[in-house]
């Protein structure tokens, strides 16, 4: 059997892995530069952001016994963050379960199991079609076939796009919906401690910031200063002008901090269409004939969701 898998984050990089473990081959195909998909790090200059996932937790025993390998091969670390929440002017401990983080940089993991996979990246994926096997084609007109079966891991907006219009589940699919969300990225000349290392705010255009270089195997020589907007403030504003939207960002991290932020040596902003999930079908993937759908936005989002996602579409096809 040979499997296209569509998107190489963590659930196209879950997906691989299981079928190459029971000796099914895997062909994954992205359209961007590099593996990861939402657990990614932006590089810019001195500064390095993680300006997607923030860290991950682990409530499954399977994945914890994953994640239990990466650390010992040093690709994880357990942070042990000072974290506060601000709401309604109280500030108070976030507490949960431990926190992980790729280490040293949030693309580490995804990386690190993308190791030994047949990856092609730079390939956008336009349509699926099943005749004889299954088809790829790609958005400059090429195609690859051959295909036993496809998985898909894209967004649901994205995976919509593509899939066959007889696919079984498209119903399921276009119902989830998913939250936009901006990072702002903040890179200064040396790190500040405002005495945490993650603040989640309530009620404001921003709902979080983290001092990034806190994170364990971080650069401690520069500062750098993650801050995600607010889902539905995000939602509203996901055309406003970029300008406006880092504005309004940048003085509610400011305010927070006490610190005026407008001057940072670097500021930038990304803005995510597919950030997390608003409605999701709640199970593990979406299984049609030959044709499987997953995504962390299957299981409600988030690291371990898309790990366990993309594990069960590949048990699909075992
Ligand atoms: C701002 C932000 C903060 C987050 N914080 C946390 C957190 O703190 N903790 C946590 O657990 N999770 C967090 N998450 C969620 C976490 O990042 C995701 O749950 C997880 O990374 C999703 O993995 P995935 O493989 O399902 O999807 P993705 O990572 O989105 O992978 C899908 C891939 O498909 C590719 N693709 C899309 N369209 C096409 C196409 N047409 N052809 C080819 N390739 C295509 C994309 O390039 C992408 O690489 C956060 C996400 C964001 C954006």
């Amino acid at each position: 059997m040979k499997i296209a898998i569509l998107g190489c984050g963590v659930t196209g990089l879950s997906a691989a892995r299981e079928l190459a473990q029971h000796g099914i081959e895997a062909v994954l195909f992205d359209k961007s530069r590099g593996v990861g998909g939402r657990m990614s790090t932006r590089y810019a200059d001195a500064w390095e952001f993680d300006h997607g996932a923030q860290y991950f937790t682990v409530q499954d025993s399977d994945f914890q016994t994953e994640i239990d390998v990466a650390m010992a091969d040093g690709v994880v670390s357990q942070w042990n963050a000072k974290a506060l929440y601000l709401k309604t002017g109280a500030l108070s401990a976030d507490t949960g379960r431990p926190r992980y983080v790729g280490q040293p940089r949030m693309n580490s993991l995804p990386k690190y199991w993308a190791k030994n996979l047949d990856i092609h990246l730079g390939c956008r994926v336009a349509s699926v079609t099943q005749e004889k096997g299954w088809t790829l084609i790609f958005e400059d007109g090429t195609t690859q076939s051959g295909f036993d079966g496809v998985i898909s891991t894209l967004p649901p907006a994205q995976a919509e796009q593509v899939l066959p219009d007889n696919f079984a589940k498209r119903r399921a699919v276009k119902s989830a919906q998913m939250h936009v969300c901006f990072c702002l990225m903040i890179g200064l000349s040396v790190p500040i401690d405002p005495g945490w290392d993650t603040l989640r705010v309530k009620n404001l255009p921003i709902d979080w910031i983290a001092m990034n270089n806190a994170k364990p195997g971080r650069s401690k020589a520069v500062g750098t200063i993650v801050v995600h907007s607010e889902a539905t403030w995000s939602d509203e504003n996901a055309d406003t002008d970029r300008e406006e939207v880092q504005a309004v960002m940048l003085k509610s991290a400011s305010a927070l901090l006490g610190l005026p932020l407008e001057n940072a040596p670097h500021i930038a902003l990304h803005r995510w269409l597919y950030a997390s999930s608003k409605t999701s079908p709640d199970i593990p993937c979406l299984r049609g004939s030959g044709l499987v759908v997953a995504g962390d936005w299957c299981l409600g989002g988030r690291v371990q969701g898309a790990w366990l996602s993309g594990r069960a579409a590949a048990q699909a096809f075992l």
